[in-house]
């Protein structure tokens, strides 16, 4: 069967004693873990170029959080491995970023389709010390109902260590282009409620995984549903408004949710399972409202949730430190820590 790479057993030790040999490179600074999010784009044109505008969108608005949080961010546009493009590509992407970044304690993943809604919100990692994957599900959906949507592949957190690599071994198989990822798609189909007829995917493949060797794998997996490390978008995009006479950012769930993740629009491909206006018209909400909370620090914000637009929120003033004190969100994370 397909695989990876050449079969690696010894990366706990290994990486320990790299981490001691660069202390320069620490995989823990004061106390946080340091975090790679890792995201991605076909190596083309999208097939139609408003795609195109909205990948930006959607980098524009990662590159923000992860500035707010200090995050490092890779982009990729490239197959690493040609048996496994489309949304099979990040496996072999993840595990390169592992083995090459040996200094990150966590990959997190997260699609291109997915937009961060709170700027404020941190993922609580220490809650996670004893886990390995974190992925938004939940667990009857997982093991009772064996539904194809329990757990979602558009964000979720591998921690750098073998037991992730091992996890990636046994999740790839499934994915090389071609006669293997059809024949198994037929096998997700049959064993998973609600799976259309289609080719094997990523997330239907590690849901296969999850619950037919449930006692190997699932004491490292955290499934996180107390926020939205991924949030789907069809239940969340026409309560913005809602959500900002009622709440604040910082909540990161139904209130405010974390992430909005624009599952089946596929706005860079030619066909997706929404009416692309549908999808275009939402991912421009959801962009601008993440982005108020970003330019608010600057006293600006869009016209309205449609409008690219942006309005002065304030005037300019000789004492702008009052603002930084007041606004800066990394801020008021302190100040509430
Ligand atoms: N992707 C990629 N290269 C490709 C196709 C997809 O890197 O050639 C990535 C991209 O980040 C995309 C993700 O794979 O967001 C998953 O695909 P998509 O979001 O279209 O799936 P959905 O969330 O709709 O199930
Ligand atoms: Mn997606």
């Amino acid at each position: 069967t397909y695989s990876l790479g050449p079969k690696i057993t010894t990366w706990d030790e290994e990486r320990k004693l790299w981490l001691q040999k660069n202390p320069e490179f620490p995989n823990f600074i004061q106390g946080k873990p340091r975090v790679l999010l890792v995201t991605a784009s076909p190596p083309n044109p999208c097939d139609n170029p408003i795609g195109d505008h909205y990948l930006l969108k959607a980098i524009k608005n990662k590159i923000d959080y992860c500035r707010i949080h200090v995050i490092e961010i890779v982009y990729n546009l490239a197959h690493l491995e040609k048996e496994m493009a489309g949304y099979w590509a990040k496996l072999p992407l993840i595990r390169r970023l592992m083995l090459s970044h040996p200094e990150v304690e966590w990959i997190w993943w997260m699609d291109s389709d997915a937009l961060f809604t709170d700027m404020v919100f941190e993922i609580p990692f220490s809650k996670y010390k004893d886990h390995n994957l974190v992925i938004h599900g939940y667990p009857d959906l997982l093991f009772d109902q064996k539904s194809w949507i329990a757990v979602n592949t558009g964000s979720f957190l591998f921690r750098n260590c073998q037991w992730s690599l091992d996890l990636l071994d046994a999740w790839a198989p499934m994915g090389p282009k071609g006669p293997v990822r059809e024949e198994a798609g037929k096998v997700l189909t049959a064993n998973l409620k609600g799976r259309p007829a289609f080719e094997a995917d990523d997330q239907s493949a590690l849901i296969y995984l999850l619950m037919s060797q449930k006692d190997q794998w699932m004491d490292q997996v955290f499934i996180e549903n107390s926020y939205y490390l991924h949030g789907y978008w069809a239940g969340l995009v026409d309560r913005y408004e809602e959500m900002i006479e009622k709440y604040h950012p910082g909540l990161g769930d139904e209130r405010w949710p974390f992430v909005t993740h624009f599952v089946g629009c596929k706005p860079c491909g030619s066909y997706g399972d929404y009416p692309v206006e549908r999808c275009l018209k939402n991912m421009e909400r959801a962009f601008n409202f993440a982005d108020n909370q970003v330019l608010n620090l600057y006293g600006f914000r869009h016209k309205g949730l449609l409008s690219p637009k942006i309005k002065r929120i304030r005037n300019e003033t000789d004492d702008p430190l009052q603002y930084v004190d007041q606004l800066d969100v990394r801020h008021a994370k302190h100040e509430s820590t």
